[in-house]
């Protein structure tokens, strides 16, 4: 008989007092008797509407079904067909939209916690097994991939496990693209993703860091000079959008990619940092966007002792973050301020003092309240400005959350390679871009989006690659 209790068994979280000065892991997982009494709400539904709901197809009642026997190890090696990376997705995959949204338990109660048993069933996996992966017999075929992202990091794996000779190329001076550079250690922890890199070159994947394709090498050389006999580009939207309103480039504005790059990668706001930011104890933070990239660089604020507001200007309905990571924010005291639109960042001016090291930094936030109208082209209602609601905001810095698009270098550097106007590189339903045996996916090619469909992408593209050079 199934579980019939109507919730889920809730998450164990740090409490949000103490997380909020640390950058600790905030969910905690579910212990294993947790993780079986929560297997056991799921109905093993015979048409599995779950599964349709999951980008990459996970057999989820099948691994659920292990979970609830206690056999996780079998769990793990159902969801490891379809996922290189479960112990990130168990993490950050939006499955309030996804499977769970699916969920037939969830039409009356609440959903089965699938991504909350994808976690504890990877983190189980990763605590216990001992297993190295198998490294495969050489097919004789090399393959380049620019980017260590998830759909970089997805093709890459899926191609080593069938032989091939590969090499990621990446340019920042670690793995694991925006899994390092912009999610932070409090949502997914960093040595989680090194584990997932280290597994990849135990299958003889080979990765070179501070490797700027379209600087230090071009795709064309790849191919000519090094005998690479297929490209993947998996190089994601790392171009921050700014507003242009006045006063963006004063002391003080950081773009969200820039401000989270600094603090995860770089450890920014350790003493001695060669990339320090402002220090920002008992400063006033204002993050511009309501997206996960936002509610990250605002809790990241407030873990380095800020004052924070989040300025959004659509209503709290329309956030585009996960809820989660709305209610954690919120729990860890960062101010909303829905319906409200800036119009320009504010400097200092001492009229006394020219030197005064103030000077040109930022000063606060004007803004206006915003009111929604009739739904625009994306089917959300259309802000609209309120007549006469202008105020300020006094602020020591201004970190812009407002979406990223593609680099433009590597179009830049690669003769024949189509791309959309905003910068996304096209490709057809298998990654094949418009140059022979040039692959792309991931953000790259959709524009910001979410992990699941980066490895999704980069699972497509390694199956096409597959076919295409064992056809040589
Ligand atoms: P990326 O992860 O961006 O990786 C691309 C890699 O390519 C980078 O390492 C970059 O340095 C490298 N690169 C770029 N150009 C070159 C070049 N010329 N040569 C060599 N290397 C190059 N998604 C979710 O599902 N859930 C979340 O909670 C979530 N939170 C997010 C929070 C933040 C702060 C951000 C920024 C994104 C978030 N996303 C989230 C989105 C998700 O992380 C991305 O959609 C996903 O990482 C895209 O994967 P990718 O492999 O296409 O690109
Ligand atoms: Fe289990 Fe929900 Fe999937 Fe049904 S829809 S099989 S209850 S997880």
């Amino acid at each position: 008989m199934p579980n019939m209790r109507p919730d889920k068994n809730p998450m164990p979280h740090q409490d949000p007092q103490v997380r909020a000065c640390n950058f600790s892991e905030v969910a905690l997982g579910y212990t294993r008797e947790q993780a079986i009494d929560e297997a056991q709400r799921c109905l093993n539904c015979k048409n599995m509407p779950c599964v349709a709901g999951c980008p990459v197809k996970i057999h989820i009642p099948e691994f659920i079904g292990r979970v609830a026997e206690g056999d996780f190890e079998g769990a793990y090696q159902i969801i490891a067909k379809d996922s290189a990376l479960p112990a990130v997705c168990g993490r950050v995959c939006p499955q309030e939209s996804q499977c769970e949204a699916k969920c037939i338990r969830g039409i009356k109660n609440e959903p089965v916690g699938i991504g909350r048993l994808e976690r504890f069933v990877a983190d189980w996996h990763n605590a216990n097994a001992t297993e190295k992966p198998v490294r495969p017999a050489p097919n004789g075929h090399k393959v380049a991939v620019i980017g260590s992202g998830p759909a970089g990091l997805t093709c890459a794996g899926d191609l080593a496990k069938k032989g091939y000779e590969v090499t990621v190329f990446e340019a920042l001076h670690l793995a694991g693209g925006v899994l390092v550079y912009g999610i932070p250690e409090f949502r997914l922890p960093k040595s989680i993703v090194q584990k997932e890199v280290d597994t990849l070159k135990e299958l003889g994947v080979k990765v070179e860091t501070n490797m700027v394709i379209g600087r230090a090498i071009t795709i064309d050389e790849l191919k000519e000079e090094f005998g690479f006999e297929a490209v993947f580009i998996g190089s994601g939207a790392g171009l921050p959008k700014f507003m242009n309103i006045p006063g963006e480039n004063l002391k003080g504005v950081y773009s969200a990619n820039e401000f989270l790059t600094r603090i995860n990668l770089m450890k920014a706001y350790k003493d001695g940092s060669d990339t320090p930011i402002m220090p920002l104890k008992g400063k006033k933070v204002a993050v511009v966007g309501g997206g996960n990239v936002a509610m990250d660089a605002a809790r990241c604020s407030r873990r380095l002792g800020a004052e924070v507001y989040i300025i959004y200007r659509r209503s709290e309905a329309e956030l585009p973050a996960r809820a989660e990571e709305v209610e954690h924010a919120k729990e860890e005291g960062i101010i909303f301020k829905t319906l409200t639109n800036p119009t320009e960042i504010l400097g200092y001016h001492n009229p006394d003092d020219p030197k005064d090291p103030r000077n040109g930094s930022v000063a606060g936030i004007r803004c206006v309240e915003m009111e929604l109208g009739e739904p625009d082209a994306s089917g959300r209602r259309r802000p609209i400005v309120k007549e006469g609601s202008e105020f300020d905001i006094e602020l020591d810095c201004v970190i812009m959350a407002l979406g990223t698009s593609p680099n433009p270098l590597i179009k830049a550097t690669t003769q024949g390679l189509d791309t959309e106007k905003w910068g996304g590189i096209i490709a057809d339903e298998n990654g094949l871009t418009s140059r022979e045996n040039v692959y792309a996916g991931g953000d790259a090619v959709t524009g910001a989006a979410t992990v699941i469909l980066a490895m999704g992408a980069g699972k497509t593209a390694a199956k096409a690659i597959d076919e295409a050079l064992a056809k040589k």
